[in-house]
């Protein structure tokens, strides 16, 4: 039976479906013990009933404060302890057919989601983990946050914020045995970027979703789309001790699309 995570206590946000809840199955099989913070009840409660006294589900809503501070004293009173937090919950907001139609709206709920929510918990889990031995923060960026492109513009933006955000909190928490970094996945299909085509409707729809899906597989080197276990894996190495030199890294789990052009000239 392998073990990377034996003996650990972490929070999943947005553990409920795709890349976070491919992250709690992956951490509870590695020996962890997982709060799924969620707002959807139905599916992350589910989940943590399958996974028996491993997990447990507290409906969360990371763009309030609060909700984010109660879920680190919640983690630590339900199983006495936090060593790993992963800030996975995150939107797209919506996808225009021009940045002309964007709207402030959508920026302060995909900034107070992606990236506010990732200060408020990082700062939450540190104040808990400085005190009580280190621990480990992962949080989840975006090739997004890496190549600038088309469409999704403030996701990209609050994405790039987080990588950020992410090196220099590696840099102020290192001094308490906190390590801090960023997972950027690669375009992974899951419910993220059908919810985010709201605004359009039939072939214009249809058009976009296929025409991120081709850009993204062209330039691919290792040719395949990337699936949620490919990033969850990944997020399971930055959660254990075998990362324990690294600290504010960005892991692209990409396939390789952000190392640069598969084009020859
Ligand atoms: P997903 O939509 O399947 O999962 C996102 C989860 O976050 C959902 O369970 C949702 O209910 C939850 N969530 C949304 N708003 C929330 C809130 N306010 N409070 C608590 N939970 C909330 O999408 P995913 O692809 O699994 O996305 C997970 C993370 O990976 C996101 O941060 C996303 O930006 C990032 N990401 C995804 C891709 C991709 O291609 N799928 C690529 C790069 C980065």
């Amino acid at each position: 039976m392998s073990s990377e995570l034996t003996g650990k206590i972490a929070i999943v946000t947005g553990g409920a479906t795709g890349i976070g809840r491919a992250t709690v199955e992956h951490f509870v099989r590695e020996g962890a013990r997982v709060v799924i913070a969620d707002v959807n009840r139905d599916e992350g409660k589910a989940l943590a009933d399958s996974l028996d006294a491993s997990a447990v589900f507290r409906e969360t809503d990371v763009s309030d404060i609060g909700e984010v501070r109660a879920l680190v004293d919640f983690a630590v009173q339900t199983f006495g302890g936090l060593d790993v937090l992963v800030n996975n919950a995150g939107i797209s907001g919506p996808i225009y057919a021009s940045f002309l139609d964007d709207d402030l709206e959508a920026f302060d709920k995909i900034f107070a989601i992606n990236l506010r929510a990732v200060m408020v918990g990082t700062q939450a889990a540190a104040k808990y983990m400085a005190e009580n031995g280190g621990g480990a923060i992962i949080n989840t960026s975006s090739i997004g946050g890496i190549m600038a492109g088309r469409g999704v513009i403030t996701y990209r933006a609050s994405k790039a914020a987080v990588i950020h955000f992410t090196k220099s909190a590696a840099i102020d928490l290192g001094v308490h045995g906190i390590r801090v970094n960023c997972l950027a996945p690669g375009s992974i299909p899951t419910t993220l970027l059908e919810s985010s085509t709201t605004e359009l409707e039939g072939e214009e729809r249809d058009a976009m979703i296929s025409s991120v899906r081709s850009t993204q597989s062209k330039k691919r080197p290792l040719n395949r789309e990337g699936t949620v276990d490919d990033a969850a894996e990944a997020a399971v190495y930055l959660a254990s001790d075998r990362a324990r030199y690294v600290t504010g890294a960005v892991l692209r789990v990409d396939g390789g699309t952000a190392a640069g052009s598969t084009m020859t000239t």
